[in-house]
């Protein structure tokens, strides 16, 4: 692709200079642009507010949540907006790890979500990872948030030869220098769900513990990081920047999960009319939850425009690429179901995302059906790094239909649903292998899932009629549509193979799935 970058994306770099006040009065001596990459966790594609507006509601057969999202909503008009971003194993951990490899959850090293009982989940030392590439291309790279892709060790840098909790197993983490993959500055936590009582460790291990709900402190310290307020970056770099806000996450129950002027806005609807998915149950005990859900969107969309703000402060709006995703979903009472996430069903697996590069991607809406381990090939190419995606990455990069629609481009049939749980586990109780135990495939019209039991038995089929059948109420007996049936699991097998799943090489229901 192109790398030739037009002159005027560097005006913003020499802006930084002049407000940050720093000493050196060069341009950055790359032209690449800067990158920052925000994923909340349990935040659904419904969960925005333009998609109730024109020029998106004519796009897509849902009806949005009843959520404030104005700066989302103002961020998507100037965005390329997909309406079919999905996250394939729809679960915190491994989802991380496809994000930071490019690889499945089979090759990640993260094939299920990290505690100190799963040893076999965690991130792959060995392995180069988005920040890797970037690191390498001259960029100071920055994590702030939640990491959530390593397996605690006793490594807490208060207390050597400690848990950072006392939890058993533990599931927070701190992430040693060596382990944090061209991050050169730190402000990261392992997984921790106090949302108005977060805690961080910083470059050196110091832990903080700011009293703040979780995403407005993140945001300050990206504010302050693109400010250079402690000069900790080089100005001549570019960066690449990754926030992973906890909120929206369980649990939302009270004001100690959210701001109070976001739940006001929420607490005096009913719930049915909140609950705004046909296919949600308003009787469910979690319904209680949803002004909560919602009030953490907003304050999250506030966040984020706060970083917004401080890009366009310093001149640096033309020369980055900003991306608003997600972790996975949140089914909020649909499906009858209080697992919030891990499931096939859109709530779950559908993702925000929303991509803004001025003067490069002109604002659309596209239905690309994107992947999680498309984000960092794409990305990479995006930044005019397209030849230095590693080998190892199993996604596609589609930077070249995000800037043009028509590109001559393939575009994927669909994507892979993947649920793994524990396998075996030794003496001690921690698990040293993992049971696959669902795999689907989601296509522009159909989502198909099939699980398993401990013996490789077919136990169970998910298959709806997305296009007919938005909401997913009706589970269609597969012999009903034989022929799409077979096409899907002929894609889907296809891709199995592709990516060396468990399931192409244990032959996992080979009756079914041609391989
Ligand atoms: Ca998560």
């Amino acid at each position: 692709m192109n790398r030739t970058i037009p002159l005027q994306w560097l005006a913003g770099g020499a802006g930084l200079l002049a407000m940050a006040g720093c000493a050196s009065s060069e341009a950055p001596a790359t032209n690449q642009p800067n990158v920052i990459y925000v994923f909340p966790d349990q935040y659904r594609n419904h969960a925005m507010g333009f998609w109730g507006e024109e020029g998106f509601r004519e796009k897509v057969n849902f009806r949005n949540d009843p959520v404030h999202t104005p700066r989302l909503n103002e961020f998507a008009r100037q965005s390329l907006v997909l309406t079919s971003a999905q996250s394939n194993c729809p679960v915190s951990s491994p989802h991380r790890g496809i994000l930071l490899t490019g690889m499945y959850p089979n090759k990640s090293g993260v094939p299920l979500n990290c505690n100190s009982s799963r040893p076999i989940s965690s991130l792959r030392k060995d392995v180069t990872c988005l920040s890797d590439v970037f690191s390498q291309a001259g960029y100071n790279c920055a994590y702030f948030g939640k990491l959530h892709v390593d397996c605690p060790t006793p490594n807490d840098p208060e207390h050597p030869g400690a848990y950072v909790e006392e939890r058993v197993p533990a599931w927070d983490a701190y992430t040693p220098k060596e382990r944090r993959h061209g991050f050169d500055h730190w402000y990261s936590y392992g997984t921790f769900d106090v949302h108005k009582n977060p805690h961080y460790w910083d470059n050196e291990g110091k832990k903080h513990e700011p009293h703040e709900w979780s995403p407005l402190h993140e945001a300050a310290q990206v504010v302050s990081y693109l400010k250079n307020e402690n000069g900790v970056r080089d100005p001549k770099k570019p960066f690449f920047i990754m926030v992973g806000m906890n909120p929206p996450h369980s649990p939302y129950r009270s004001l100690d999960d959210c701001m109070e002027e976001d739940y006001n806005l929420y607490k005096d609807q009913p719930l049915e009319s909140l609950l705004v998915r046909p296919n949600a149950d308003a009787t469910m005990e979690k319904a209680a939850c949803t002004p909560y859900y919602f009030a953490s969107v907003t304050g999250v969309d506030r966040a984020f425009g706060q970083i917004l703000d401080a890009l366009k402060e310093l001149g640096l709006e033309k020369n980055t690429i900003v991306v608003f995703t997600s972790d996975h979903g949140e089914t909020m009472c649909s499906q009858g179901i209080n697992d919030p996430k891990n499931t096939p069903y859109a709530e779950s697996m559908n993702v925000p995302f929303l991509i803004r590069f001025p003067e490069r991607i002109k604002p659309r809406v596209d239905d690309l059906i994107l992947a999680s381990p498309d984000i960092m090939p794409t990305l990479l190419g995006l930044a005019g790094l397209g030849d230095q995606i590693p080998e190892t990455v199993q996604g596609h990069n589609y930077a070249e239909l995000f800037i043009n629609a028509q590109a001559q481009v393939a575009r994927p049939n669909g994507a892979l649903y993947i649920q793994n749980v524990d396998g075996k586990k030794d003496d001690q109780g921690n698990v040293i292998t993992y049971h696959p135990s669902s795999r689907g495939f989601k296509t522009a019209q159909y989502t198909l899932a099939l699980y398993i039991d401990r013996k490789h038995q077919l136990t169970r089929t998910l298959f709806f009629d997305d296009a007919n059948d938005p909401y997913q109420m009706h589970n269609i007996p597969l012999e009903e549509r034989p022929e799409v049936v077979k096409e899907i699991l002929a894609q889907m097998g296809s891709l199995l193979k592709e990516i060396d799943d468990p399931w192409y090489k244990e032959g996992i229901l080979s009756e079914m799935i041609p391989y």
